[in-house]
């Protein structure tokens, strides 16, 4: 598919690279890749991105482009918001 814009996602940058995060299953630490996606302005998919950008809106294929983190030995690939959610259930498990 074509694009005409390209939007790069930071999603919690000091989260990413200030601290290390590891796979639930095997433990070993997970490494950043790069996913992106295009998305139409005008599909139902569009609520789930943010299309503004500094002084515009933009219109057509926008290709979004974010990291998230994988597990070498698994290939399981976590979002940064599941990440988040899996280290948090491991502290209260830790709490309990
Ligand atoms: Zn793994």
């Amino acid at each position: 598919m074509k694009y005409q814009h390209i939007q790069r996602i930071f999603t919690s940058p000091f989260y990413l690279n200030f601290r290390k995060h590891y796979c639930p299953d095997c433990n070993i630490e997970l490494n950043k890749i790069e996913v992106s996606k295009i998305v139409n302005s005008s599909s139902p998919e569009a609520k789930n991105f943010d299309f503004h950008t500094f002084e515009n809106y933009m219109i057509g294929n926008v290709k979004f482009i974010w990291t998230e983190l994988q597990c070498d030995k698994c290939r399981r690939t976590i979002s940064i918001s599941e990440m988040k959610r899996i280290e948090n259930e491991q502290k209260n498990n830790h709490e309990k």
